[in-house]
């Protein structure tokens, strides 16, 4: 593929920055790829292993005359990343974000860009539980979905964004502020938030640690376990600045948990039965549509996404 970037510049070195970086050069889409991480831990790190063709010491040095700026940092830190680098992009330069929540990104970091740059938000669907300028991988983004919101950016900037992340193995949709952060409420957010209460759950019986309840915890808990192992700053940050969706789609699962309470209360099988068959219709839609990778393949598991 072609070079559609010649200077990348990555703004936060953990997971989603780190995939990116291999990405795009496994893609050959960009010419020179600069990266920036808030601590010289991270930089001396992600210098150490190649992660980028540059590192640089400050954001100012790191976007100064790129073409595309990746905002690669926990949602809530983005407002004043926009803020500092404002002042040093280049006119005709494109910004972009990977941030799982889209309203309240784009209403943070869109006031601090000067005329002339133009920002297109995006959200890739695929992560892990790890974090960090050594997690990512090349194919972290192969045949996931990659969300745009174009929020009326011009559309030769837009569709070089969607070039890209189809560069990256991404399939690509585009969606408004608002429909993608309810869409990932229903099935990111929420679910990470249950999976954080299940194992706080067992954490108050004092049995997590308990080798025996590892030793024997079925594939659910498992999962939950690996689920509530995630970034903890990112996670605070997704349900502070996706708040009214997620409390939406809380109140409605609070109800259905009600019902099935109620339904295992009176020994109603059938209601149970005749949920469990429309759920496990769920499940099959998206194995057909190529959306569990883990189904399909044993190899590197995908992990949470947000
Ligand atoms: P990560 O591995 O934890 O990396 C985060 C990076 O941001 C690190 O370089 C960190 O710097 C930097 N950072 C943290 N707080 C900062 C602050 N206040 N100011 C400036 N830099 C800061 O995170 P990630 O998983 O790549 O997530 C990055 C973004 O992608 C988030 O907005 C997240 O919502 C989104 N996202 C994540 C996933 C996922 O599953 N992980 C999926 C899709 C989208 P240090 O290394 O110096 O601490």
């Amino acid at each position: 593929m072609a070079v559609l970037y010649d200077r990348v510049a990555l703004i936060g070195l953990g997971l989603i920055a780190g995939s990116m970086s291999l990405a795009m050069r496994r893609g050959g889409l960009a010419g020179d790829i600069v990266g920036y991480a808030r601590s010289a831990e991270s930089r001396a790190t992600a210098r150490e292993i190649g992660l980028c063709d540059s590192v640089a010491e400050t954001m100012a040095e790191a976007v100064a005359g790129a073409d595309l700026i990746v905002l690669c940092v926990p949602v809530g830190a983005m407002g004043a990343v926009a803020a500092e680098i404002g002042p040093h992009l280049k006119p005709g330069a494109t910004v972009s974000d990977v941030g799982s929540v889209k309203r309240e990104v784009i209403d943070a970091v869109a006031p601090h860009l000067p005329k002339g740059v133009h920002f297109v938000p995006a959200h890739p669907l695929a992560g892990t539980e790890h974090s960090g300028p050594t997690s990512g991988f090349a194919e972290l983004f192969d045949d996931r979905y990659c969300i745009i919101v174009p929020e009326g950016a011009e559309r030769a900037a837009v569709d070089r964004v969607l070039d890209l992340w189809r560069g990256m193995g991404a399939r690509v949709e585009e969606m408004d502020a608002a429909h993608h952060d309810l869409v990932l409420a229903v099935t990111s957010h929420t679910p990470h938030l249950i999976a954080y209460t299940m194992v706080g759950v067992a954490d108050d019986l004092g049995r997590v640690t308990d080798s025996e309840v590892i030793q024997f915890s079925a594939a659910g808990f498992r999962d939950f376990t690996r689920i509530a192992a995630s970034d903890p700053t990112m996670w605070r940050d997704v349900f502070l600045h996706n708040k009214d969706a997620t409390l939406e789609i809380l109140g409605r699962f609070t109800e259905e948990l009600f019902a099935l309470q109620r339904a295992i209360r009176q020994g109603d099988g059938e209601m149970l039965h005749d949920y469990f068959t429309r759920t496990r219709a769920i499940r099959r839609g998206i194995i057909e549509a190529g959306q569990d990778t883990a189904a399909a393949n044993f190899g590197r598991k995908p992990g949470t996404s947000s």
